[in-house]
Parts: structure tokens; sequence; C-alpha cells
């Protein structure tokens, strides 16, 4: 094997990351003998088997815990196998109870390891955090090399290394798209720089993107990896492998690619604004093989196939999403895309797909929406979108044709100063009509909310309040995000312009800032957590399930397959899978 591309712990447990499979068979397309492998849903099974539970039980019990965390526990361990059963069982996503039942056992098992690191850590199903690890460089390293601070020192040892051993790939990626899997990532990355110090180890991911500006100044010896490859991988990774493993180019041409150098990395190539052409990846782009489809927590897989890349608009004030695909929005072309899906079909037999993208164009959708009409493709499909004019209705209902289940919307704010601060297209009355029009064809509507935008007062939140409120019938899923400051958004970037004072960063690898607001009239930060959630106490009686722990789920990972459910009683039964 040529390359191991690794997807590290701690990610979501309903679905592969697509940038794995993606990247995959574009290396493969390339001549190279390269493997995927989601170590993340490795990990995830044996944190939450029922031997890992007891083993971390008993700790409880010797510690005195107190009695209901102990009935709890006990209880989480008899329950885990079903629960996680549960969430593979076709149909699943029309059982809120059994849903439910599933994500609160979960969720407490993740009580329980966490309780029983003693302090140590947080661990559950979709977050792991070492309490000031991230402080500086020096706690980072001690935490890093502390069993008892990181449990997957332990873990990775007995169950990565051997295989790693056993398939002896000439070259490893360990890919990070979550802060989760950074802690995790690492440790991996040493354990295999101690023990098989041959094997060249590059890293890279939308998270250490995220933190580019920080990438120099990661220190070799704490992160000592053969280099880190960001934003794009396809071009800069067939490049650094061609010259890692054949010594064929220079690593100067690598775009993105930094290097170790001193105590920090240092960009070797250009900081290259080209960005993969999806015309250019194989069909399919997407591959299965190396996926154990039947390890997730889903009654059907998936199928993340990113058919575009960035955003088209790319200007939101608070966004860093331009930022991480360097600001060019990409289709991948309708004809190829269809292959890709049938291709992606007749891997897996299923024929959901959740295309993780940012924005697609309304033309470009409703033009993929047709071809999928024309093909004869029974599928089901869901993605973000925004809430763009050009989604008029009969676009809608051509969506709604093509199999379309739900569409996941940044609505941030109904105040039109607030949107307008943000530097947000979006209006109220559009999204209103485009709202309305989905429900109707049958399309479930995920909305998402931005509070305390550092110009936002307290009346025009409310005004947001009252408009969800209004619009509650035509919205399914509402998520609601406190703001945060991010580098790499314009507000990063300038943000004396909104009123911001940036302070001194008290950690690495940190992808919000503090600041302190200085806007008059704005909510301060200390007051938003309870304004917040004031909100939210005010919107649950509207929308019943907000802020509930399976809500929460199904707000993230699992709003496709439940809106899949709901809409499949209204249309017709489906084949596949
Ligand atoms: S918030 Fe959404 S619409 Fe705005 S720039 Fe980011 S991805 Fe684009």
């Amino acid at each position: 094997m040529d390359f191991l591309l690794i997807s590290a712990p701690v990610a979501n447990f309903g679905q592969a990351t697509s940038g794995l499979s993606v990247l995959t068979s574009y290396l493969r397309a390339q001549g190279w003998d390269a493997q995927q492998w989601d170590l993340a849903i490795d990990a995830f099974h044996h944190f939450h088997s029922p031997d890992y539970l007891r083993e971390r039980l008993e700790v409880l019990r010797r510690n005195d815990c107190e009695p209901k965390l102990l009935e709890r526990s006990e209880q989480v361990v008899r329950d885990i196998e079903r629960a996680k059963a549960s969430l593979q069982q076709r149909g699943v996503e029309r059982e809120p109870e059994t849903m439910r039942f599933a994500f609160q056992t979960i969720h407490d098992a993740g009580v329980l390891i966490t309780a029983a690191s003693l302090g140590a850590y947080e661990h559950d199903f979709r977050h792991f955090g070492i309490p000031d690890a991230f402080r500086n460089y020096t706690s980072l390293d001690e935490a890093l090399g502390d069993p008892e601070q990181n449990p997957y020192l332990e873990y990775l040892a007995e169950h990565a290394l051997p295989r790693i051993e056993a398939q002896r790939p000439r070259a490893i990626g360990i890919s990070m798209t979550y802060f989760s899997q950074v802690v995790p990532g690492f440790t991996l990355l040493r354990l295999i720089r101690e023990r098989l110090p041959e094997i060249p180890v590059v890293l890279g991911g939308a998270y250490l993107t995220a933190v580019e500006g920080q990438v120099p100044a990661i220190p070799p010896r704490v992160v000592p990896a053969d280099a880190i490859i960001l934003h794009d991988g396809e071009q800069a990774l067939t490049a650094w492998i061609a010259h890692t493993l054949e010594g064929q180019g220079s690593l100067e041409a690598v775009p993105n690619c930094y290097l170790p150098q001193g105590e920090g990395f240092t960009r070797v190539g250009e900081r290259s604004l080209i960005h993969t052409d999806l015309d250019t990846l194989p069909v399919p782009m997407w591959t299965l093989d190396g996926l154990q489809l039947d390890r997730y927590l889903v009654p059907q897989y998936p199928i993340p196939l990113p058919l575009s890349r960035g955003c088209y608009w790319g200007r939101c004030a608070f966004c860093n999403i331009s930022c991480q695909t360097v600001a060019t929005y990409r289709t991948r072309p309708v004809a190829k895309a269809i292959a890709d899906m049938r291709a992606a079909i007749a891997e897996t037999g299923s024929n959901w797909f959740d295309f993780p993208v940012d924005s697609y164009r309304p033309a470009e959708l409703h033009e993929l929406a047709l071809a999928i009409i024309d093909a004869g493709l029974e599928v089901e499909w869901g993605a973000e979108v925004l809430l763009d004019a050009g989604f008029k209705d009969e676009v809608i209902a051509d969506l709604a044709k093509s199999g379309c289940r739900t569409l996941r919307f940044g609505l941030e704010s109904a105040c039109i100063e607030t949107l307008k601060a943000m530097i947000k297209p979006t209006r109220p009355k559009h999204a209103k009509r485009i709202l309305t029009t989905c429900k109707a064809n049958g399309i479930q509507t995920a909305v998402m909310l931005i509070a305390g935008f550092p110009t936002e007062t307290q009346s025009q939140l409310m005004r947001t309040y009252d408009w969800l409120i209004e619009n509650a019938d035509v919205i399914d899923f509402l998520t609601i995000h406190q703001y945060s400051l991010v580098p790499g958004s314009p507000m990063g970037q300038d943000p004396d312009k909104w009123g911001l004072y940036v302070l001194p960063q008290e950690a690495v690898l940190w992808t919000s800032m503090p600041f302190v607001n200085t806007n008059p009239v704005s909510m301060k930060n200390d007051d938003l957590p309870r304004v917040v959630d004031a909100m939210r106490e005010g919107l649950k009686p509207h929308f019943t399930d907000l802020g509930e722990l399976w809500t929460v789920a199904i707000g993230g990972w699992m709003t496709f397959p439940a809106a899949c459910g709901v809409r499949r009683d209204l249309v017709h039964p489906i084949s596949g899978g």
C-alpha cells in the first residue's frame, strides 16, 4: 500500500467524512495504491462498548460517586448495545421515542466516561477535550503524553498501531475535520513517529485549515509531522506523495504545504489560490472501498457526495467558509454527478445522498434535480443552501420531485439591520416564501440562527424571535448558535470595523478569538448565554423539541434521516438499501 488515509477520532458516528472517500478515489485515479480508514468509527464503538463502560463504572464505584449517577451508569451499560442497534433499524427515523432513548443512552455513556476520568478529560460521542491542554504548547505536550489525561494513548497503541504495522503503508495521512479530532490525531502521529519512524506522515483537514494563521507556530517537537497540507488536498497531496515516495518534483511546488523547520512549520509552496476543479475528479469521485457501512449508526447510509465546494456568496462577515475554500465556488458537472450517484448506489445499496456542501446556486441545483429526474434515479437527498430568491416556487417543486427531502438554511437573523451588518443577502420576505414552498412540497426545513451578533441589540434579536414564532409552522428544525469571532472571517481580519477589540489569545489552535464588544447599544458577551437560554425557553412551546438532546442530534447529523422518514410516508416506498 502506498498511502493510508486515516480519519482521526472523534467524529460523526453516522457517516465517514466525505473528504476521506473523495481523496482516496482521487489518489487511486492518479495511480497510487491508496486506502481509507475511518478510525473514528472504530474508536466510537470501542469507547461505547459494554466492556469499556463496565470497566469505567468500576472506577465510579471505587470512588464513591453519587448513587444517582451510579444507577444511571449501570443502566447505560445494560442499554448501550440496544441503543446503538436501534439507530440502525430501518424506520427508526420515524420513531421519535426510540431516537430519544438511543441518543439519551449514548449521551449518558459520555457522562459516565467523563465522570470516571475524575476530572482528567471530557469524552462523549462527539467531543474529546482535556481541560487546559490548549493553554500553550507545553501544556499540550504534557497532555498528549499523559495516559491519565489522554485515553487515546492506550487505545491507539493497542488498536491502531498493530493494523498499521501489519499493513505497512509507505506513507500515512491523518485528517482532522473537527476540534474533537485534534488530540487523538496528534496522539496517533506521535505514536507512529515513535514506533514506526520510517513512515512519513502528513496532516491535513478542515480544522487545521481553519487555524491556518497559527500553523507556523506549531512546534515540530510537539507535533512531529513530515508535512501539513491545508485547503483542497487533491493536487497538493498527490505532489507530496510523488515527491516523498518516488523523489519526483520538488516540495517547493506543493501548494499550501508546510514543512517542519526549526521551532515551527514554514510554508514552502505558494499559498495557492488553485482549487480543485471538480470536473477533473475521477468518476466516481467517491469510493466505498475501505469503509464498513454496518458500523455507522444510521438506518441507511447517507452517502456524502460533495457536488459543490465553496460558497458563491462568500461575503458574510462572520463566516470563514470562504477562507477555508479560498473563496471559489465550483460544482461538479451534472453528467458526472449523475454517474457518481449511480456508482455510489451500486456500491452501497443506499439511495440516500446527504450532499456536504456549503452552498449550491439555485439554477445549478435545479439543473441537477432535472437530471436526476431524467435519469430515473430514485433517490432521496438533502443539502445546505442559501435562502436565495432564485429558489423560485417552480424550482423548489422540481427539487422535491427529484427526491429532495430536506434543505438546511442559514437564516442567521430575521432583522434587516442585523442581516445588513452581517453582509448576509437573505431577506425575511424571501425566507418566508422559500420555507413555505418547501413545506408545501414536502421538503423538511432546517434553519440556523446566530444570536448575539456584535451590532445586534436585544430588541433586534426579539424581532427575529417574533418572526420565528410567526413562521414556526414552516420550520422543522431550528438551531441557535451564539456568535463567535473566528479567524479567517472578514470580522476576524478587520475587527475594528464591527466595533470589536480583540484580546490576546490565551490558547493555541483555537478557532474562536476572544474580544470585547465596544458597540454601545448591543448586548454584552457576558449577558449572551442568559439571553440565548431565555430565547430558547420562549421558543420551546413553538418548537417543541428545541434544545432537547435528540433534536440536537437530528438538528445535526440525523436531520437528513429524520427528514427522509417523514417524507417517505408522503411520497412513495423506497426500493434501495
Ligand atoms: S455564511 Fe453561508 S452564505 Fe455566508 S459566506 Fe458563509 S457559506 Fe456563504
